[in-house]
């Protein structure tokens, strides 16, 4: 069944710019899929629009039951507890250690400390960062800051999880084994798209591939 769908979206930015036009896609639950296209092609504005952080100027957008376009301000929260996001801007806090930052998603939602402090075990050690908890994210590579955002991503365990351009400034290495980060994820059914234009994962990948060019689905 289709978890997602797009279905004849466009979205204009205030000033004019219009980065997504006509866009219709389905998305199963389960997926894995990789969105390709250049600098400016409208990869992260899709993906911001499955996570109501940008509004379609006009058609529809479903994710799960709901209308994105229509979606109340006040049911945003509900959609983004079962969204795991990874944006760039998404900054990591260095004032504090690893496990406090994968921490911090979870103190809103009133789980005591122990069922906090064993989900954020259980994320570290899914991105295979369980031996760094009390590391400073400063001392971290760039492939381990990646896997800490990863990690702060899933501790609610969502059931769709979203990645723009998680691979950007990292060597080929890194790329892959982030790779293998959202497979493991997927793999267990969690559904995972992700913005991309490194020409190496994209070769390399067996799952879908959707390409935008220029605001346009192309392929
Ligand atoms: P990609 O992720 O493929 O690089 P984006 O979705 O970030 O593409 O951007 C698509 C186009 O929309 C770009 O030309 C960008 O400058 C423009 N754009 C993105 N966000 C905004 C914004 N908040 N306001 C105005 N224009 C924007
Ligand atoms: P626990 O022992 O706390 O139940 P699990 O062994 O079930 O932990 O693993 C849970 C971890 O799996 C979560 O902390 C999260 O990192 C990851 N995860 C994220 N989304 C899902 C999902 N939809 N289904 C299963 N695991 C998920």
């Amino acid at each position: 069944a289709a978890m997602i769908s797009f279905n004849d979206v466009s979205k204009c930015y205030p000033g004019g710019f219009e980065a997504l036009k006509g866009v219709t896609l389905s998305i199963d639950q389960g997926e894995l899929i990789l969105f390709a296209g250049h600098s400016g092609a409208g990869k992260s504005t899709l993906l911001k629009l499955i996570a109501a952080i940008e509004r379609p100027t006009s058609g529809s957008i479903i994710v799960g039951q709901q209308n994105i376009g229509t979606l109340r301000r006040s049911a945003i929260p509900y959609l983004r507890r079962n969204i795991g996001m990874i944006f760039q801007e998404q900054k990591i806090l260095y004032d504090r250690n690893v496990f406090a930052n994968v921490m911090l998603p979870l103190q809103v939602t009133g789980f005591d400390t122990r069922t906090s402090a064993s989900r954020v075990r259980a994320a570290l050690d899914k991105v295979g960062l369980l031996d760094k908890e009390r590391a400073d994210p400063i001392t971290l590579s760039g492939g381990e800051k990646q896997r800490l955002c990863i990690a702060r991503a899933v501790v609610h365990r969502p059931s769709l999880l979203i990645a723009d351009e998680p691979t950007a400034n990292l060597d080929s290495n890194y790329a892959r084994d982030i790779m293998a980060v959202f497979e493991s994820f997927n793999q267990v059914g969690v559904t995972v798209l992700i913005s991309t234009h490194d020409r190496m994962l994209l070769d390399s990948t067996r799952h879908r591939i959707i390409e935008l060019k220029q605001g346009k689905l192309v392929a």
